[in-house]
């Protein structure tokens, strides 16, 4: 484990270090808090440092006071090494965010011992970190297919929506629907038709552009947001993804199966929401199953719906 030593003092700097060393750490040794901080700043910064309390330039505290501003990821576990044993300058030096210190002239197997307690730590918190994303993951991800939940794609909606709405970027959204999934279903079975599904969704994000999102809807149904295009961008998009998933049979354990997407693609015009554009693409997804299925249809088509004739 690579660890920072910051010492003045070169004697027992070389002398502390080569017993680290022995330990296995690998050790970055610097002379004063400057070059203490420079290497704290750094992306690949260790994750352990000892600073001495007492050097020249910034001093152990405060370097530990700015390592504490950064709130940066992942924790640095720091201690400090200090002549001072007064109650009061220990309280101070803790204060400045250090997790631990240890008094000069240090003892070898009390370091030995403080410094296992912080790997400990640090092996907590990188647990807590694994934790935290696989709860984030489990928040916004769909679990069957991975792709964004219906809350997740949704709140995207909103976002992109309110960003066309202040005029800084077009927008175009699309619901698209797995054409008579159920048959799947009832022929196959409702495993085969998870791995279908699964397909579909594997092939539909491929055949987006990086900053285009999706998100599970509904059972099968897909709803796609294309910041920065408008209606034809979308329909082209929208076209190509479709032809994908039809172009060539989902090989699964029963047999290969043949799915086709109808998708309605409905571009953002002045004024609407989220609501409005979300209705406004399942009228134009009813359009392209009522057309045959397997079709991308762009909204507004003839007769507009009332509600979304505000668009
Ligand atoms: P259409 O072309 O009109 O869309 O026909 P459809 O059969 O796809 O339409 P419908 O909405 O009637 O059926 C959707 C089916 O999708 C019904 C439901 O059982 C199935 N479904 C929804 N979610 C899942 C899922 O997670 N796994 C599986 N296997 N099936 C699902
Ligand atoms: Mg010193
Ligand atoms: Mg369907
Ligand atoms: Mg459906």
């Amino acid at each position: 484990m690579r660890l920072l030593f910051a010492e003045d003092d070169r004697v027992s700097r070389r002398r502390l270090a080569a017993v680290l060393r022995k330990w296995g750490y690998e050790v970055i040794e610097v002379q004063d808090g400057n070059q203490a901080w420079e290497v704290l700043l750094t992306a690949a910064a260790p994750q352990l440092a000892i600073l001495d309390w007492m050097m020249p330039g910034m001093d152990g505290p405060e370097v530990c006071r700015r390592v504490r501003q950064l709130r940066r990821e992942p924790y640095i576990y720091v201690l400090l090494l200090t002549a001072k044993a007064q109650k009061e300058d220990v309280v101070a030096g803790l204060e400045s965010g250090a997790d631990d210190y240890l008094t000069k002239p240090v003892d070898i197997h009390e370091l030995q011992v403080r410094l296992r307690a912080g790997r400990r730590i640090l092996e907590l918190q990188e647990k807590l970190i694994v934790m935290r994303e696989e709860l984030r993951m489990q928040a916004t991800r769909d679990a069957l297919t991975g792709l964004w939940n219906r809350a997740a794609i949704f709140d995207l909606l909103r976002r992109e929506t309110a960003r066309a709405q202040r005029g800084e970027i077009p927008l175009s959204i699309a619901m698209a629907d797995v054409d008579h999934f159920k048959r799947v279903n009832d022929v196959y079975g409702h495993l085969i038709g998870d791995i279908v599904l699964q397909e579909v969704a594997r092939r539909v994000q491929a055949a987006l552009r990086p900053y285009d999102e999706v998100g599970r809807y509904g059972g099968e149904e897909l709803l796609l947001i294309f910041p920065q295009c408008n209606a034809q961008q979308a329909v082209h998009v929208a076209e190509r993804l479709r032809r994908r998933v039809a172009a060539t049979p989902i090989v699964t354990p029963e047999g290969e199966i043949v799915v086709t997407l109808s998708v309605g693609v409905a571009p953002y015009g002045g004024g609407a929401d989220a609501q409005m554009l979300l209705r406004a693409a399942d009228e134009a997804l009813y359009r392209a199953k009522q057309q045959g299925r397997n079709c991308v249809v762009l909204y507004p088509g003839p007769q507009l719906p009332a509600e979304a004739a505000a668009l």
